[in-house]
């Protein structure tokens, strides 16, 4: 028997979390598991931010802050949107929690009311759609085929909106397809955006920095007169190496800032005082090295890809942004005689010895995710054993 809520029960674990412990687990066995299962930066965090943290502890900041982040880190995140985007928010429009993915919830957590819809296009990172099953709303998750880049249109967003709406997630560029919104793409919703006042746009751009098309553009950049129902969500997880970290911001309206500062007084409280004084050196710091990591992951993503598309039974777009490859493996599948991409994620994973998300867990059934942030050494080793299984597959 156990005693947990039925909240609980109608969310399911995140998979991309459970295959990076699978793979922990057998290489704890002694079993040499590529794993390309979470996405993690293989960088080291840089030194600069380092030692802005050891100063912050030589310095005694090791207390209690302000609840939604210090200061100094608003100011800095401030800049940085100003920077970037060209968005202006105030530090009272800007929250720091404990990660993105905190952020995320806490703006749901202030928001959701039983029953309420959140418009989720597919497929999307695990996370969206069961936070908001966890705090009783409805994820509506809509399809977005391949053959439109994965990007949402104006007609399914219209098809899936309905009164009782109160966010749309949009996550560009994007996990786990690697699309990245343009201008325009972002201009066709507006229509429909525009029709539903009450609604509320939740932009995720953690992975701003990993742009190889040159396209991306804020969200609340590209149609200004959003900015007041966007929360603008980015974190300094993904493109500074802090994954560990655990900080992730946001800027939005005041109303709402103020709501999330209210979830974290009676949960979290505040963000890490060390990490927060770290993020102010990589926000404010020399930004160069984002360029020269962006262009490894690009080569990465080249490499990848053009080993994947040769593998039998596989198709691959060449993802424009982020680290990962969405793969549809369906012919493969259907060679090995496998039911589900969990079979084949778990078959991969004790054949081949390399680790990868079954896409059912981001809504893109019969598909994987691989997340190409590794050593390119370490690529090429996994895309060799992926070469043999799915030759085998195809040559019984
Ligand atoms: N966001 C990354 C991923 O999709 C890290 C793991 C997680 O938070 O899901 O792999």
């Amino acid at each position: 028997m156990t005693l947990l809520s039925e909240a609980l029960a109608n969310m399911a674990p995140s998979a991309t979390m459970a295959m990076s412990q699978k793979a922990r687990d057998m290489r704890a066995q002694g079993i040499n598991v590529i794993s390309l299962a979470a996405g993690e930066p293989n960088f080291d965090t840089p030194d600069n931010i380092k030692n802005a943290a050891i100063a912050a502890i030589d310095a005694g900041k090791t207390g209690y802050t302000a609840v939604d982040g210090i200061p100094e880190l608003k100011l800095a995140i401030s800049k940085s949107f100003r920077r970037n985007n060209r968005l202006d928010y105030t530090p009272s429009q800007i929250n720091v929690s404990p990660g993105g993915k905190a952020v995320i919830y806490n703006a749901l957590a202030a928001t959701l009311d039983p029953g309420d819809e959140v418009v989720i296009p597919t497929p999307c990172w695990v996370s969206y759609p069961q936070m908001v099953r966890l705090l009783g709303g409805t994820p509506v998750t809509v399809p977005c085929p391949a053959n439109n880049g994965y990007r949402l249109k104006a007609e399914d967003l219209a098809a899936h909106i309905t009164d009782k709406t109160r966010w749309l997630v949009l996550n560009s560029p994007g996990n786990p397809t690697g699309t990245v919104y343009e201008r325009a793409d972002y201009a066709a919703l507006a229509d429909v955006m525009t029709a539903y006042p009450n609604l509320m746009i939740l932009s995720d751009e953690i992975y701003e920095h990993l742009d190889y098309s040159g396209n991306f553009i804020s969200f609340a950049q590209a149609l200004p007169q959003f900015h007041d129902r966007t929360l603008t969500m980015n974190g300094v997880s993904k493109a500074y190496a802090m994954t560990g970290w655990r900080i992730g911001y946001a800027g939005g309206p005041e109303w709402l800032v103020k709501g999330m500062a209210k979830v974290m007084m009676q949960t979290t409280s505040n963000a890490g005082s060390i990490s927060q004084w770290a993020s102010v050196e990589a926000l404010d710091g020399p930004q160069d090295y984002l360029i020269e990591r962006r262009a490894a992951f690009r080569q990465r993503r080249d490499f990848v890809v053009e080993r994947l598309v040769a593998l039998e039974g596989l198709r691959c777009e060449t993802p424009d942004g982020a680290f990962y490859a969405f793969i549809p493996a369906c012919e493969a599948m259907k060679h090995l005689g496998i039911q589900s991409d969990i079979q084949l994620c778990d078959r991969l994973l004790t054949e081949a010895h390399v680790s990868v998300v079954p896409g059912s867990a981001f809504h893109g059934p019969d598909a994987f995710r691989l997340s190409y942030a590794a050593d390119i050494e370490i690529l090429e080793c996994a895309m060799n054993r992926m070469d043999a299984f799915f030759s085998r597959v195809a040559r019984p």
